[in-house]
């Protein structure tokens, strides 16, 4: 199984890219798509920033090394990665903060509905938002299980926001069918693509999507914490009018006026002063990936899943699979079931097979395939399969929860 893994990075295009990020000996990482790996050129680059462009140039470098213009650099660089136009996305704030202000945009643009319909088990801080606005009075949240959406879709529905991949499964939506299907009933269309974003292609205006959000730290690689993005339609560019109406996107922010004045399309929706330290990391990270293309990326992830169920096969590994078999239904992971999930997942970052939990009984590995190489698969196959087989999992040790999972 080593040996067709090895013949398999020997052929691998990808394998390259390998070196452009600091994967930690004896690690196999099996969680880029909780947090992304470092890139090799960030720290120097972060040194560059905060030496340089701070230490040295000071305030002058919202001119010269053109801080003021980096939300809509690096949205334009994400733009293609999701099917998108430059000047259509934005980096800015955090996934959550961003899922504000287009669910009270999109509200905005549809007076007379309330309801933002979404399904049950979405990632909890997209539900909590819709939560957040309902408890205001500007929303009411309808949820809906896969497969019931296109019915519960009617004349209350102001927007449908989704999870194209879902985090906990890795399933994926038909963005295609569901926004149709969304604006057919009037309403608007908000995609989640945290789980998408670099990892698989995604056609937001092929499909005439409205809005979309994205995570900057998971397979964009840009660092714990790494500012979002958001994506608004060029022909809702005039009617977005978001809540967090603050300096940054004012029209003319520097003219300090006592008014409100939106900034035209996507620079509305900046709120205050971007974090330039954590947006020169995100930078980095988004350059990498951009310079690989979402295509080749997309096919040596799924090559990497199906390889990776190969040796569990092969293995005899018995596990329930939560996610798609068909490689094209599911995003850059695979989800399994067991009982005893968190142990077992305990046991593997205790051997260096880094994945991770999700609650209640869910074992999730993710497969960024910037970094990863088969022969990563083969050897975490095994290791799972050892852990299986032996009682190591059931150590007290690992039994035990830590805060963050
Ligand atoms: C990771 C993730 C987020 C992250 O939200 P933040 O506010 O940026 O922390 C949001 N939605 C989904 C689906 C995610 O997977």
């Amino acid at each position: 199984m080593l040996e067709r893994a090895r013949t398999l990075d020997a052929a691998d295009p990808l394998a390259t890219y390998r070196e452009r990020f600091a994967v930690p000996d004896g690690v196999i990482y099996l969680d880029g798509n909780s947090l992304g790996c470092l890139p090799r050129a960030t720290p120097e680059r972060m040194q560059q920033v905060m030496r340089g462009e701070w230490g040295e140039g000071l305030i002058r470098s919202w001119n010269d090394a053109d801080w003021i213009g980096l939300p809509q650099r690096i949205g334009g660089k994400i733009a293609p990665l999701i099917g998108a136009e430059p000047h259509e996305v934005i980096a800015a704030d955090s996934v959550s903060v961003n899922l504000f202000k287009l669910i009270s945009a999109a509200l905005a643009m549809r007076p007379g509905r309330k309801t933002v319909l979404s399904e049950p088990g979405n990632f909890p801080t997209d539900l909590y938002m819709i939560e957040g606005l309902e408890k205001q009075g500007l929303a009411t949240q309808r949820l809906a299980e896969r497969g019931r959406i296109a019915e519960a879709l009617d004349e209350d529905v102001a927007l449908l926001l989704l999870t194209h991949a879902h985090y906990k499964t890795g399933e994926v939506f038909d963005m295609a069918a569901l926004t149709g299907a969304a604006h057919a009933a009037g309403a608007l269309v908000l995609w989640d693509l945290s789980h998408s974003g670099g990892a698989l292609p995604v056609e937001l205006n092929e499909c005439e999507a409205d809005f979309a959000v994205g995570c900057g730290y998971k397979y964009l690689n840009g660092g714990p914490g790494a500012p979002a993005y958001a994506f608004v339609a060029e022909r809702h560019h005039d009617a977005v009018q978001q809540p967090l109406s603050g300096w940054m996107g004012h029209a003319r922010p520097f003219a300090f006026t006592d008014d409100y004045a939106p900034a035209p399309g996507v620079d509305r929706l900046l709120c205050g002063t971007a974090p330039i330290l954590a947006m020169a990391a995100l930078e980095v990270g988004v350059d990498l990936i951009a310079e690989i293309g979402i295509e080749p990326l997309y096919a040596k992830s799924q090559k990497l899943s199906e390889f990776f169920r190969q040796c569990l096969a092969e293995r005899e590994v018995e596990l329930g699979l939560v996610s798609p078999s068909d490689p094209t239904q599911r995003g850059s992971q695979l989800s399994f079931r067991h009982e005893h999930a968190h142990a077992i997942s305990q046991a593997l970052i205790a051997r260096g097979v880094i994945g991770d939990f999700r609650d209640p009984d869910i074992l999730r590995l993710g497969f960024a395939p910037a970094y990863l190489r088969f022969e990563d698969m083969a050897e975490a196959a095994r290791h799972l399969a050892e852990v299986l087989e032996s009682d190591e999992w059931q150590r007290d040790e690992f039994r035990k929860r830590a805060a963050v999972t």
